[in-house]
């Protein structure tokens, strides 16, 4: 049984409970009172990818709209601004509940294949945790030459670098990138035990959420 049909087994019929017990900071949903503050607030709410802003999502979750969330976009949308946390009358975290549920549906294996916010989380988050550090120079590259699917694309890649290439001049100059970094660069001295803490804590996170660990 997959994560997702076993959560579905789980939680039947209580999709507030599900996100209450395991999404960051569900349990503030039930408080959310429709105002629509936060949607109004969003800088994002005009882009063609934000199917549901943040109210809409909340009410969404109350109705047990459990596949219509978990495979929207939207939570994949938030640029993290804080706009909707500072002007909420109920002081929802907003911002931590939406990303709480991009990271949920992505778990699940229900989040977009095609969303660049969840390609981008993907190869920083292997980046940065394969050493300890973010490798700027791998990083950049592997966003210029990975296509919406995360495939690899020498073609655009190409173009991407050809494009940003006074940029590149740039930052050459003032000496915050390093070519050298292509070989490595620079690491954490424990990367043993940065990769220990970090299967520690998702071992943690698992047990409290009663989640099977793979
Ligand atoms: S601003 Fe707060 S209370 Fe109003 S709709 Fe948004 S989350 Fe709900
Ligand atoms: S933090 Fe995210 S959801 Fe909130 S206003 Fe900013 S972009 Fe919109």
């Amino acid at each position: 049984m997959s994560a997702n049909q076993e959560m579905a087994v789980r939680y039947k019929n209580n999709f507030l409970k599900e996100v209450e017990q395991q999404v960051e900071m569900g349990e503030w949903v039930k408080m959310c009172m429709q105002c629509g503050v936060c949607s109004g607030s969003c800088p994002t709410n005009f882009h063609p990818g934000w199917e549901h802003p943040p109210q809409e999502i909340f009410m969404m979750i109350r109705a047990g709209k459990r596949e219509e969330v978990l495979t929207s976009p939207s939570m994949w949308m938030c640029t993290s601004c804080y706009n909707c946390i500072v002007r909420c009358p109920r002081k929802l975290p907003i911002t931590h509940i939406m990303h709480g549920l991009a990271e949920y549906a992505y778990e699940l294996g229900l989040a977009p294949k095609v969303q660049p916010t969840r390609n981008l989380s993907k190869l920083f988050w292997s980046n940065a945790t394969k050493t300890g550090r973010i490798n700027e120079l791998t990083f950049s590259l592997g966003m210029y030459f990975k296509d919406a699917e995360g495939k690899i694309n020498i073609g655009q890649g190409i173009k991407k670098g050809l494009e940003m290439q006074k940029v590149a001049l740039g930052l050459l100059k003032a000496k915050r990138l390093n070519p050298f970094e292509i070989f490595g660069g620079h690491k954490c001295k424990d990367q043993k035990g940065i990769h220990a803490m970090l299967a520690k804590a998702y071992a943690l996170e698992s047990k409290r959420k009663g989640r099977h660990v793979g």
